[in-house]
């Protein structure tokens, strides 16, 4: 049985008082359907890290690069998930989607919207295409994923705890490579060096 593809439909983001809960099923939807523009500073590190491979220039800006099918080419199939090869310097894109934490209450109900960080108020909206959003009452662990995505604004390269592709759980080391975590040495090394095995 095939599924209709949420993607095929228009964005239309809820406000957070009406989401219960987000958590990333590894799905890959995200990263097939959206093109990831990088920044100059996630361009410079990626060309650091990983070298020119997985970035394409369009326009004059730069973005990840995509395989054949639409996948971003970073990202690879473990037991049945789609993950992210990067997960430790993904770009902010990335770290930020399903949730969208503006200043303004662009897709309205500004009350719903409003949520109190230590930053200030923002307007934090889910879009609900994402499979690993749900709807309800929402619990601690939603209010915990959005300040840490606010939080992800004023530090765009600090670490994430609820975050999209998860390469490995928690409890796994981590290693630092060039003053960055990364989950596994032998899969970014891998990365490096081969990266058509990236490919599915
Ligand atoms: S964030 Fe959502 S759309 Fe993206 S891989 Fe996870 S569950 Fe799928
Ligand atoms: S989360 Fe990772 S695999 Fe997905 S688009 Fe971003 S960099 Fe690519």
């Amino acid at each position: 049985m095939s599924w209709p593809n949420p993607f095929s439909q228009p964005a239309k983001p809820v406000p957070w008082r009406r989401v219960r809960s987000w958590a990333c099923t590894g799905c890959g939807e995200c990263c097939r359907h959206f093109q990831v523009p990088l920044t100059p500073s996630e361009y410079v590190k990626v060309l650091k890290l990983l070298g020119s491979w997985p970035i394409e220039i369009r326009l004059g800006r730069p973005y990840l690069r995509k395989k054949p099918d639409g996948r971003c080419i970073l990202q690879y199939k473990l037991g049945g998930m789609w993950l992210c090869g990067i997960q430790g310097f993904k770009p902010l894109a990335c770290k930020l989607w399903p949730i969208k934490p503006l200043e303004k209450p662009k897709y309205g109900r500004r009350q719903e919207a409003a949520f109190h960080s230590r930053h200030g108020v923002f307007y934090v909206y889910l879009d609900p295409r994402c499979p690993g959003v749900e709807l309800g009452e929402p619990t601690p662990k939603l209010a915990a994923a959005i300040a840490e995505a606010i939080d992800l604004l004023y530090n765009p390269s600090g670490a994430q705890r609820y975050t999209t592709s998860q390469l490995v759980p928690p409890q796994v080391p981590r290693v630092e490579v060039h003053g960055l975590e990364h989950p596994s040495a032998l899969l970014y090394a891998a990365i490096r060096r081969y990266p058509h095995r990236l490919q599915p």
